[in-house]
């Protein structure tokens, strides 16, 4: 196969099937529903095989290119992916006498600190692909400073519209990464609104979550590395804190495809949607053996990655699901810190409070008998605590005065 081209063979609504044209620019479906890119698999397998994988030298999820919608290596836009490490925890999971393995996926270590980079890495290369010059973006902060980052790179114009309680150092990161930056006084929907009216007004593109088809391609890298560091052996559940959904979704298409190309042939990991208590459509709506779920009033929770009070694809997040019996489950904001504290005191791991909901989830699931103690586990921290407000350090030592050496 030649590197100037790829297996897309044409995009499809995810609600009806109804097939959409490669090397178009496409938002959602004429049904407003995200369209998903497929690929001849079929032909793909019997040119590469898994263990070609290891032979590409691309940076990070780069490697997967070939599963991937980017034709031309040039419009690749990198930034030094890496392939993210799993750690093994081991002291805070001993009093549960877990029979399995407990692994994070730690994904600060990405461009711009969070697996924001992926969806957006892939979106910022379509729209290079494609001749697109200006994208905007609402974010609660890490797809932002990604589309940011990447953007610049592309040397593509980016405006970025965030709410004004989202983590001071993400909206001060957005700006110095070459982004226009807005804050507004509304929560993520309420920016998505002004990035679709702004759509014909300031003549963007919209790059939000789902309503464009490559950042979901991006995440699905996820799935993909996660089986390839596994041995092509899946963990039997995910724990994937939920705001979008677009990293739940992806993992789930990345399964399916290398179920069909032969890359895995076990049953696929339960999937789980970790929610805040303050902001949960998606558990709710799963809960109530519902489809869809409607907007969430007042969303409120420390975890900004996953305060996404309306889904576009919540349909999809759902499927999974339920397609891989698994479930939905909420965390509050007080379980979110604690188990921050815990990992990061008894793991030397910090956790993002996205990635620190899904420790808690693991903890309440592992009680209540939803997961059993001989499953492996495989939890997800999305970005670096680094970019979180951390609690105040209070010790001090005057030099001028003499110390006393009892009390360290
Ligand atoms: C965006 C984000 C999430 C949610 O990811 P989705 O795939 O959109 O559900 C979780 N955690 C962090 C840190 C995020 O930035």
């Amino acid at each position: 196969m030649s590197k100037e081209s790829n297996f897309v063979t044409h995009l499809e609504c995810s609600l009806t099937g109804k097939k959409y044209e490669k090397n178009k620019i496409h938002g959602l479906s004429e049904e407003g529903k995200p369209l998903l890119v497929r690929y001849n698999l079929k032909k793909m397998g019997e040119i590469i095989s898994r263990e070609d994988i290891g032979k590409n030298s691309e940076p990070g999820f780069w490697r997967y290119s070939f599963m991937l919608p980017v034709e031309k290596k040039e419009n690749r836009i990198s930034l030094g992916e890496v392939i993210t490490p799993l750690i093994k925890l081991e002291e805070a999971v001993k009093k549960f006498n877990f029979n399995s393995t407990v692994h994070i996926k730690d994904e600060g270590l990405l461009p711009t600190s969070s697996f924001k980079a992926r969806g957006l890495a892939m979106a910022v290369s379509m729209a290079k692909q494609l001749n697109l010059k200006h994208l905007a973006i609402p974010t609660n902060g890490n797809a932002g400073a990604a589309l940011a980052a990447y953007a610049t790179k592309a040397s593509i114009k980016s405006t970025v519209f965030c709410p004004d309680d989202t983590p001071e150092i993400n909206i001060r990161e957005i700006e110095r990464l070459g982004a226009d930056t807005y804050m507004v006084n509304g929560l993520i929907n309420e920016c998505g609104k002004i990035v679709l009216e702004g759509k014909e007004k300031a003549g963007w593109f919209d790059v939000s979550t789902l309503k464009e088809p490559y950042r979901i391609e991006g995440k699905k890298t996820m799935g993909l590395e996660l089986a390839e560091q596994l041995n092509w052996k899946l963990p039997d559940v995910i724990f994937y804190p939920t705001g979008g959904g677009t990293g739940l979704i992806g993992m789930w298409k990345a399964f399916n495809e290398l179920l069909e190309l032969g890359w895995i042939k076990d049953r696929l990991p339960r999937m789980v949607a970790v929610q805040a208590e303050g902001c949960a459509p998606i558990y709710k709506a799963w809960s109530e053996g519902k489809e869809f779920a409607p907007l969430w009033e007042n969303a409120k929770t420390v975890a900004a990655g996953i305060r996404v009070p309306i889904a576009v694809g919540d349909f999809l997040i759902i499927r999974a699901v339920n397609e891989s019996n698994g479930f939905s489950i909420s965390v509050t904001d007080e379980e979110i810190i604690s188990a921050r504290d815990e990992v990061s005191k008894t793991e030397g791991t910090l956790l993002c409070p996205e990635g620190a909901a899904t420790f808690s989830a693991f903890k309440k699931s592992l009680n209540s008998g939803i997961i059993s103690k001989d499953e492996s586990v495989v939890l997800f921290n999305c970005a670096t605590g680094l970019k979180y407000p951390l609690p105040e350090v209070s010790n001090f030592i005057d030099k001028t005065k003499p110390i006393d050496y009892k009390v360290f």
